[in-house]
């Protein structure tokens, strides 16, 4: 049995309690993970300061750089530990942790590496009315204490996506992992210390949120600022808890995904690609569609065609080759995402695939399966189609006219990422500019550039990172304004 212990000041520290971490394949327990009590929090954030104060607060960039690219290579020798953490913790396909999970955790430190190399510092002359001129530069210092609260669907790759930035920028992080795959987090402890990441730089606190280490570490003073990823429900939460003593937050919440297609789209291309945006990690991405609206002219034949391609989907063992889709999360989310199939069909959904849990055999028995489903007859009224279900299941509705298209799909709290299927180059513009979202893909979906600016609008998120955006939240700038 695995045994997940805390990483705080360069070292491996136990909790005065621990609690089960479960394959959601199985049901079964795989690893006892060590939860971070308040004391414990504390060590962290202390620890953190200390090393934002001392000599790795005055590294120079291209040390950090240097440094990130070695985190990277050995990132790529340890891929099969982390891979065996991930698969274990999450149930997903090995391939797909390997080939989206682990591949974009190494290319977070190098895209940051170079981000960072590449920075200049902004600068302004200045004119002044008696006619002599005045310098003003800006200074990028680091934001300090970065506390970086994470989800369990995408564990490794979200950690990484602000761990990066946060330490190219010279920060100390203290990560939270979910307490549901708390694994990848712990064994990246061991690679950073590795290649030399001083103590206190990277600290991991495990636990739950509420009452836990979560709530310990948002609420704790020292804290200089919050990066987070997950639920709209706990990001308000973490504002509340950071607002008495004025943080900047990053926030990266729900999502309720619209995809468009239009009646002139390349079909193969579109189910191919809607397959992947509804089902991927069994619907678990935040920016998974959830809401399919098409043309009323080819509505019939991408029913029938994205049907057959989710019973195409096979459900399995992580490790089997044939197994493209594993279960969700926990028994828990399970019985989330099994309470809006019944709410669709009290809605009067039809349920054109899915619907239910799988019959599935041996060890799988005991695990956390759903059905790939997909339903009909629903409106943007019901609650199915404007709650964010996380799960493996959409909604087709219909449309006549592009305008029409255009409002369902911005009829939503939501606003995190739209994907648009058409072959007509003026609408493809046209209808991806007015998405109200933060990322909006045309003819493809999860397509992602590293140094373009990533986040959402509404209730999906405050703020964005990528590229220079990330270093404008994981830095502090002074403005120098010298007169020449
Ligand atoms: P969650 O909000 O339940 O938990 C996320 C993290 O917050 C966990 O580590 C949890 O322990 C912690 N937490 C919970 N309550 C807390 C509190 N009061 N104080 C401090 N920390 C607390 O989310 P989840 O179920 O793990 O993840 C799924 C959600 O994440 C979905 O809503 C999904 O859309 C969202 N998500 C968003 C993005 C994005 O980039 N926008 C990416 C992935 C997931």
């Amino acid at each position: 049995m695995r045994d997940y212990q805390n990483y705080i000041d360069g070292a491996f520290v136990a909790g005065p309690e621990a609690f089960a971490d479960v394959d959601p394949t199985t049901g079964q327990q795989v690893a006892w993970v060590h939860e971070a009590d308040a004391a414990l929090v504390d060590r962290a954030v202390r620890a953190a300061r200390r090393a934002v104060d001392g000599p790795w607060g005055r590294t120079s960039v291209a040390s950090r750089a240097a440094l990130l690219r070695r985190i990277a290579d050995e990132i790529d020798r340890r891929a099969d530990d982390l891979l065996d953490a991930e698969v274990a913790d999450t149930g997903k396909p090995a391939d797909q942790a390997r080939a989206l999970d682990v591949a974009r955790a190494a290319a977070n430190f190098r895209c940051f590496a170079d981000v960072v190399a590449a920075e200049g510092t902004e600068s302004f002359l200045q004119e002044l009315p008696d006619g002599g001129k005045a310098l003003n530069y800006a200074l990028r210092k680091p934001l300090g204490v970065v506390a970086a609260i994470v989800p369990w669907n995408l564990p490794l790759l979200l950690l990484t996506w602000k761990l990066a930035p946060a330490l190219a920028c010279g920060n100390a992080v203290v990560v939270k992992p979910s307490e549901e795959t708390p694994g990848s987090a712990t064994v990246l402890a061991e690679i950073l210390d590795a290649v030399g990441v001083p103590p206190g730089v990277y600290n991991v606190v495990h636990g739950f949120g509420s009452g836990s280490a979560g709530e310990h570490l948002t609420s704790h003073p020292g804290v200089d600022g919050v990066t987070f990823t997950g639920s709209t429900a706990t990001g308000t939460g973490i504002m509340k808890a950071v607002a008495p003593r004025v943080r900047p937050v990053s926030f990266e919440l729900g999502g309720k995904n619209a995809a468009l297609v239009f009646a002139d789209a390349d079909l193969d291309v579109t189910i191919a690609g809607l397959t992947r945006s509804v089902f991927a990690n069994t619907g678990q991405v935040c920016l998974c569609t959830e809401r399919v609206y098409v043309d009323r002219v080819v509505f019939d034949e991408v029913a029938e065609r994205l049907t057959a391609a989710a019973e195409g989907l096979r459900l399995g063992a992580p490790r089997d080759a044939a197994t493209t889709t594993g279960p969700v999360i926990s028994r828990a989310h399970q019985e989330k995402v099994l309470g809006y199939f019944a709410a669709a069909e009290q809605a009067g959904a039809k349920t054109i695939t899915g619907g239910g849990v799988p019959t599935m055999t041996g060890d799988l028995a005991g695990g956390f399966w759903v059905e790939p489903t997909l339903w009909t007859g629903l409106t943007n009224e019901d609650r199915v189609v404007r709650e964010e279900i996380f799960g493996p299941a959409a909604a087709l509705i219909p449309f006549d006219t592009e305008q029409e298209a255009v409002a369902l799909a911005n009829d939503t709290s939501y606003g995190l990422a739209a994907s648009v299927w058409t072959t007509d180059l003026r609408r493809a513009h046209r209808v991806a500019g007015q998405m109200d979202v933060g990322i909006s893909w045309v003819n493809n979906w999860f397509l992602r550039e590293l140094r373009s600016p990533f986040g959402g609008t509404g209730l999906s998120g405050i703020g964005r990172e990528g590229g220079r955006h990330s270093l404008d939240f994981y830095t502090e700038t002074t403005n120098v304004c010298v007169t020449l």
